[in-house]
């Protein structure tokens, strides 16, 4: 490898909110991190809907929204049979078949990792371009490994586990400089659910990270590298207090439904599949025995009441259905609905927000083609951070349910069946959930807006060619 390359180390702080990391970085604990940000910008973006793990590493990873690249959540329901397998058809991230994420993906957009000349991945849930040794945190011995942690909710072995990961990535930044390093930090989310987002166990975690940068800044001077190390941290989504659970697949099934629903994914004919991930976001497949997707008026004679029946229920803020490939409907239960229409054009697409009886998302006006820049300005002041965009971008794609739920505050959409009992959560389009810290350790020419951006940044930087099509913009 050329001594003169450039080095990304892009750091994957999951699920921790930008307050929490600006508490911890105004108190000093986490020195190295803080020198990064004063050389240039620490500052909040919006992640994607959902705001989950895995789906919302797509924009940081690969420039895109994780529907349009065939992530549209956690767990998705295969009406098209065309990458689950039978009986279920259903995808579930949480568990062994996060292998099969990267084989998921639409195979055309590169990722960061396989664009840079060199790259290492570890504990990513994407990571299409680092494989093998180069990927450590994947594959069936790191799962072996994490295997009892996770089924018993054994946080502090998950810690160890990942410090495991870190040695591996820190002696690859020794041995091979890669272009492209990116390192995945799990445990604050998962002391975020078992413990709130705000608990002195994340802010314990965030020191682990700075850690890390510590002894990666140490490498590259024992190297003589430093001048060419870039570090900038990224979240993939935030995080907000949950006291209510409402069991979702179980209200369905009380309204007379056979459903589909995890853990429960072996049911005949089932006439709704229930996939719920973050938790607080579910995607609702309505007759899933047809291949097909179906666009809402031809459900809506058979599926209004039931659309009606979970808008109705207090873990329910917004219900998402779409008219076809390109215009979604949008209700709350008590601030009526909008219609949110997106124009595809040759350059750049636009997007329309029509306040048809209310003003769902609150923005307080109507949209006409409004650029991706412009929408995400209007969305900017309510709970709602790049809704118009968001919704348009994966209520209507190929693998998302025909209703899209989003959970109101202090709820989430699965009870039974979680290893670890969940006291914050994530998955809703609300602005808890949504808005993650960015760090970058030179100043941005641009405003970075969203996580998406943070990819092509990044090739900037590395001085490659940022690929067509991206969702996010340069701020470089
Ligand atoms: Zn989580």
């Amino acid at each position: 490898m050329n001594a003169a390359h450039d080095t990304l180390l892009l750091i994957v702080a999951d699920g921790v909110r930008p307050d929490v990391l600006k508490a911890a970085l105004q108190a000093g604990e986490l020195p190295h991190l803080a020198a990064r940000a004063a050389r240039g910008a620490f500052t909040e973006v919006s992640s994607c809907f959902p705001s989950v793990t895995g789906p919302a590493y797509a924009p940081f990873l690969m420039g895109k929204f994780p529907a349009s690249v065939g992530l549209p959540g956690l767990r998705w329901y295969d009406r098209s049979r065309s990458r689950a397998s039978w009986p279920s058809y259903a995808r579930s991230y949480v568990g062994p078949e996060i292998r099969l994420l990267d084989d998921d993906l639409d195979h055309v957009p590169q990722t960061i990792l396989e664009l840079a000349t060199s790259s290492i991945a570890g504990s990513t849930l994407l990571g299409r371009g680092a494989r093998g040794a180069r990927h450590p945190g994947r594959g069936w011995i790191w799962a072996a490994r994490a295997f009892l942690p996770h089924f018993q909710g054994n946080l502090d072995g998950w810690r160890r586990i990942e410090q495991l990961v870190v040695d591996r990535v820190l002696r690859h930044l020794q041995r091979d400089r890669p272009q492209f390093a990116v390192m995945s930090f799990l445990t604050p989310d998962k002391y975020a659910h078992a413990f709130g987002a705000q608990s002195s166990s994340v802010r314990r975690s965030l020191r682990d990270v700075d850690d890390f940068v510590a002894e990666a800044e140490q490498i590259a001077k024992r190297d003589g590298w430093e001048n060419k190390l870039h570090v900038w941290l990224v979240a993939d989504h935030g995080h907000a207090d949950v006291s209510n659970h409402d069991e979702l697949a179980d209200a369905m099934r009380d309204a007379g439904h056979r459903v589909l629903a995890h853990p429960r994914i072996w049911v005949r004919n089932p006439d709704v599949a229930l996939m719920v991930g973050g938790n607080a976001m579910a995607h609702v497949y309505l007759e899933p025995k047809h291949r097909t997707r179906p666009w809402w008026p031809t459900l809506s004679d058979r599926w209004e009441s039931l659309h009606d029946l979970l808008l109705a229920r207090p873990s329910v803020d917004l219900a998402a259905v779409s008219l076809n490939d390109h215009t979604v409907r949008v209700s709350h239960q008590t601030r009526g609905c909008a219609t949110i229409t997106r124009t595809r054009n040759a350059l750049h697409d636009t997007w329309s927000y029509v306040r048809v009886t209310g003003d769902p998302l609150e923005l307080g006006i109507d949209l006409h083609n409004a650029t991706s820049v412009q929408a995400h300005a209007a969305c900017a002041a309510t709970d709602y951070p790049d809704s118009v965009v968001q919704l348009a971008d994966v209520a209507p794609s190929a693998r998302a349910g025909d209703i899209m739920l989003s959970a109101a505050p202090g709820w989430d959409l699965r009870d039974k069946y979680e290893p670890t009992p969940h006291r914050s959560t994530h998955g809703a389009l609300h602005r808890d959930q949504m808005m993650v810290p960015l760090i970058i350790d030179a100043p941005a020419t641009g405003t970075p807006l969203r996580t998406a951006d943070v990819m092509p940044s990044g090739l900037v930087r590395l001085g490659l060619q940022v690929p067509l099509g991206l969702d996010g913009l340069s701020w470089l």
